[in-house]
This record gives structure tokens, C-alpha cells and sequence, in this order.
């Protein structure tokens, strides 16, 4: 049964995308089947694994409303191991058209739970909002996975998000469970990064990976090429930090 992480924090910006798109293509490139579902209207987790997000058929917006299968909007290996339910500008109408739909919540679930068989992981991009979409997706998720940026707001809005996944828990998802934390965007060369995890590790109460991704600016570059960073520059600090982040994720769930 594949296991299925939603990437999700309320703050834009932070690394979700970044995070969504690299780690599924580092557990893709370890040999594991993995599902990347791009929730998020923005579509960059889409474009930055390699789809032309504008001139698709079928995107997680025409899934959510019932116009689509969720075969008709699976892109198959988009890359080696790694298949893409993309998402476009359309998304951003769902919400809207979904308010009158009887267990909205669960449409997303409901879809991937016929499919998630064929995989060892499903990772969700969230958008930066507590919207529909971000519960649809934490309805389908196992687990939340929060990429939390190195700098001076960090633990800013951290404990709604936390309040929102233990709302989800008690009402709509029984067995969601929080994954951890991952810091995001480490700049070696300041203090103020070494503070923030220092402070985020002694205030926070949750799992926090030992993988801390640097800032790096290949992993900016990498979406203009379509690219995930294993593939766009493998030697990069980017790429091993991402690949050392799948390493843990994957021991996680064998735990
Ligand atoms: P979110 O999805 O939370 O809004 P993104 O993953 O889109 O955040 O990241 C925001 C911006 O920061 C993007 O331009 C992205 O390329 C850049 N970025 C993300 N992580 C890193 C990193 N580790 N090093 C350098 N740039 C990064
Ligand atoms: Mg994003």
C-alpha cells in the first residue's frame, strides 16, 4: 500500500513545491513507484516535473469535479518510476464549484484510494492556504510533511497548521499522523539559520528530519528546465540533500 504524504504549510514560499518535486523524484530514481499529485493551482510542481501544464488534457481539476478518471489524468512516468496527476489555473475554480457537492472532503481520497495499490509512495504538493484543496489532500494523506524555511518568522503560523492537521485527525481523517518537519533553505554562511533550528528544534514538539536541505541555487534553476534536481545537476548540494531526505523518508516507513 503506498504511503501517502501531503507537503503542506499554509506559508508560500517556504520550499513545498521544491520539496514535493524532489523528493518524489529521489524516491522515483531509489527504484520505489511513486505518484506526485500537484494540488496546487500555481501548477509548478507539474512544470517542474516535466509537463506542459497549459496543454494537457486532463488535470486534478477535471478529477475533482467529476468530469475526469483517474486514469484519464494520470501521466505516466512523466520520469522514470514517477507518475504526475497534474494540476493548471483551472484548480483555482474548485473550490467554488465544489461548495454545494455532498463529502467534498473526501473526493480526492476517493479517487486515489482506487489506485494507491500501485504504488510505495503518493506525495501531494498543497497550496499555500488552509483551503478545500489542502483538506482534500491531508483527507488523502497519511501523513504531513512540513518544510519549514530557515529564517526569522519560521515558527510564524506553524501552530495553526498544527491545530488544522489535529482538526483533520478528529473529524475527517482518523489516521493522519504528522511526519515531521524538514528545514528548507539552510544558508551555512549565516548565524541566523543555525538559530532557527536550534529555536524550532527546542520549541517544537514533532519529528524533525536530520536532512537539512542548504540553499542552493541549482534547485532554483531546476523548474525552468523541467527538471528535478537529481536529474538537472546530480552532484549538486541540492541533489544529495534531497537524496539523503528520501533515504530517511524510506527508513521512516520501514520503522
Ligand atoms: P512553496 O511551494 O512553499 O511556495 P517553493 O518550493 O516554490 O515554495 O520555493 C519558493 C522559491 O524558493 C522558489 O523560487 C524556489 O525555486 C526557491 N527555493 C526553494 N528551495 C530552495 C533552496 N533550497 N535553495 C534555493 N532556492 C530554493
Ligand atoms: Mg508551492
Amino acid at each position: 500500500m503506498g504511503r501517502i504524504i501531503a507537503v503542506a504549510n499554509q506559508k508560500g514560499g517556504v520550499g513545498k513545491t521544491t520539496t514535493a518535486i524532489n523528493l518524489s523524484s529521489c524516491l522515483a530514481a531509489k527504484g520505489q513507484k511513486v505518484l506526485a499529485i500537484d494540488m496546487d493551482p500555481q501548477g509548478n510542481m507539474s512544470s517542474g516535473l516535466g509537463i506542459d501544464k497549459d496543454n494537457v488534457d486532463y488535470t486534478v481539476y477535471d478529477l475533482l469535479i467529476g468530469e475526469a478518471t483517474i486514469e484519464q489524468v494520470l501521466h505516466k512516468e512523466a520520469i522514470e518510476n514517477l507518475d504526475v496527476i497534474p494540476a493548471n489555473i483551472d484548480l483555482s475554480g474548485a473550490e467554488i464549484e465544489l461548495l454545494e457537492t455532498e463529502n467534498k472532503e473526501y473526493i480526492l481520497r476517493d479517487e486515489v484510494l482506487k489506485i494507491r495499490s500501485n504504488y510505495d509512495y503518493v506525495i501531494i504538493d498543497c497550496p499555500p492556504s488552509l483551503s478545500m484543496l489542502t483538506i482534500n489532500s491531508m483527507t488523502t494523506a497519511d501523513t504531513v510533511l512540513v518544510p519549514i524555511q530557515c529564517e526569522y518568522y519560521a515558527l510564524e503560523g506553524l501552530s495553526q497548521l498544527i491545530k488544522t492537521i489535529e482538526l483533520v485527525k478528529e473529524r475527517l481523517n482518523e489516521n493522519l499522523e504528522m511526519e515531521g518537519v524538514v528545514f528548507t533553505m539552510y544558508d551555512a554562511r549565516t548565524n541566523l539559520s543555525l538559530q532557527v533550528v536550534e529555536n524550532v528544534k527546542d520549541n517544537l514538539d514533532q519529528t524533525i528530519y536530520k536532512t537539512i536541505i542548504p540553499r542552493n541555487i541549482r534547485l532554483a534553476e531546476a523548474p525552468s528546465h523541467g527538471l528535478p534536481i537529481n536529474l538537472y545537476d546530480p552532484r549538486s548540494t541540492g541533489a544529495e540533500s534531497y537524496m539523503l531526505l528520501a533515504d530517511e523518508v524510506i527508513h521512516k516507513g520501514e520503522e
